[in-house]
């Protein structure tokens, strides 16, 4: 279950997420959060393994609101026994009083926000928080829950190397179990991207940024961590259930504005508009917009997810979920990816190589079935 809560304190620079800096319909929004999980109590026939409060900002939510949430959840949903519960966090909201609050609620799990422990780089994003923060905020969170991850960024304009290898550095030092990392991206609309235009910012260079890739691999393995998924590192025991189960294509169900949803079949997507999505909740209303995935689509995105994890693509499953069809041309395309050391096999698994790991996007794009 991933439930999308729309506000943040103010935008960061090459965010294009569905937010509002506005706080003032967050009561209203909370009620229609509540009022969706109700009307969609029985999309869900399994137990729920996972619950992630993803965002926008998460840690914005009151102890009063967060409750308000968990109680229509757990009164209207099977919960697994020992599920996970993730909740995003910015570091600036973590006081002890919130992390103490976050620790008597069913949340099992923080994903913070770190982003760079340098004030250049928050800076440059416009991130809400600073330097010290992002420190104390790790610190304080240690105390209460060991199930902690953090997103660190790379590749932004004028973050050296060092600097880079330092951001690691103070990671490990910190003792995190898991750390989901993003090359900076420009996205259109942003303002990143109209600072780049407008020369007030260097570009973002690719090279820099697989270096830096590069590195973290090294660095992250060296002590210990597992890169299950091309952004994602965990220590033994500490990888994301959510996103693995997201990764390896079960049925989530998607709750808030902008949010997603899938039902093995379907992808229903939840209107991005915080005023719009409330007012269809007042009325009892979902408003949203539903696709049937052909066959293959669901082909296109195993390939896509499976390829960015560790443990590749089953040629198998491929022939058991859509016909001998489809894996006779999977591994007619692998075949030229594998002379050219992109792809190999592990047992009756297709991955990509060391070469071929910062292209894998670019490699699965070659393994898609395009429809003629
Ligand atoms: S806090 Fe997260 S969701 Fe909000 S603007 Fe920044 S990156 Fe986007």
């Amino acid at each position: 279950m991933y439930i999308h809560i729309p506000f943040c304190k103010q935008a960061c620079h090459y965010c294009d997420f569905h937010f509002s800096t506005s706080v003032k319909k967050k009561p209203e929004m909370v009620e229609a959060i509540c009022k969706e999980l109700l009307l969609r109590k029985d999309e869900i026939k399994d137990e729920v393994e996972t619950i992630y409060f993803g965002g926008g900002t998460p840690s914005l939510l009151s102890a009063e609101e967060l409750e308000q949430i968990f109680e229509v959840i757990f009164n209207n949903y099977k919960i697994a026994e020992t599920p996970e519960i993730t909740l995003e966090a910015n570091p600036d909201d973590l006081t002890e009083e919130k992390i103490k609050m976050l620790a008597t609620s069913p949340v099992n799990r923080l994903s913070i926000g770190v982003q760079s422990f340098f004030e250049q780089d928050l800076k440059l994003m416009n991130r809400a928080h600073n330097a010290e923060e992002a420190l104390e905020s790790i610190k304080l969170a240690k105390q209460q829950f060991n199930n902690i991850s953090i997103d660190l960024i790379y590749g932004i304009p004028g973050m050296s190397n060092e600097r880079w290898k330092e951001n690691l550095k103070i990671a490990l030092e910190l003792g995190v179990p898991h750390i989901s990392s993003y090359a900076l991206t420009v996205e259109p609309k942003t303002a990143l991207k109209s600072m780049i235009e407008k020369g007030k910012i260097a570009p973002v260079e690719e090279e820099l940024a697989k270096e830096q890739y590069e590195i973290m691999i090294e660095e992250l393995a060296s002590a210990g961590f597992d890169n299950y998924e091309f952004s994602n590192f965990g220590k033994p025991g500490y990888f994301s259930r959510n996103n693995t189960a997201y990764w390896f294509g079960k049925p989530y169900l998607g709750i808030g504005p902008s949010a997603h949803s899938f039902d093995g079949f379907h992808r229903k997507w939840n209107v991005s508009n915080n005023t719009l999505y409330i007012k269809a909740l007042q009325k009892g209303e979902i408003p949203a917009e539903v696709e049937k995935l052909s066959v293959s689509d669901r082909y296109n995105e195993l390939v896509m997810t499976r390829l960015r994890t560790k443990w590749g693509i089953a040629v198998d499953e491929v022939e058991r979920s859509f016909g001998i069809k489809y894996k006779d041309y999977l591994l007619r395309e692998a075949a030229k990816l594998i002379q050219d050391g992109m792809l190999e096999w592990n047992d009756s698994r297709l991955q990509v190589s060391k070469k071929g790991k910062f292209l894998s996007d670019g490699i699965a794009a070659e393994l898609f079935w395009v429809e003629e």
